[in-house]
């Protein structure tokens, strides 16, 4: 751990919070209707994370390079954790600049 700073650590830890969270999502979904979470005070879009985790890349803020059809939602967490490279080379995802998320725009709005 000595080679890894702070912020390094934290863009980690949130970056396989919003992994997971992006994976989630649709249960939490299912169990919060989007009228239930405004009710709530909560935001409708991010309920309150006030990040909106990118679609392409799935929050990871990185994608497989074209041509390697070698995807899954495990292993690209095992990599996100670990930060183990399982083979296959990763770009940084062009929608989301490599961030692997996007301000919410509603929360945003709020302030
Ligand atoms: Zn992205
Ligand atoms: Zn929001």
């Amino acid at each position: 751990m000595d080679n890894l700073t702070a912020s390094e650590v934290a863009g980690f830890g949130v970056g396989t919070l919003l992994a997971c969270a992006t994976i989630a999502a649709p249960r939490i979904d299912s169990f919060i209707s989007s009228s239930q979470r405004s009710s709530l005070g909560m935001c409708k879009r991010c309920g309150d994370l006030r990040l909106i985790a990118c679609t392409n890349c799935r929050g990871v803020g990185s994608v497989k390079a074209e041509g390697l059809i070698r995807t899954g939602v495990l292993v690209d967490l095992y990599e996100t954790m670990f930060g183990e490279d399982l083979g296959g080379k990763t770009v940084a995802c062009s929608r989301c600049r490599g961030r692997g998320n996007f301000p919410c725009r509603d929360c945003h709005d709020r302030q």
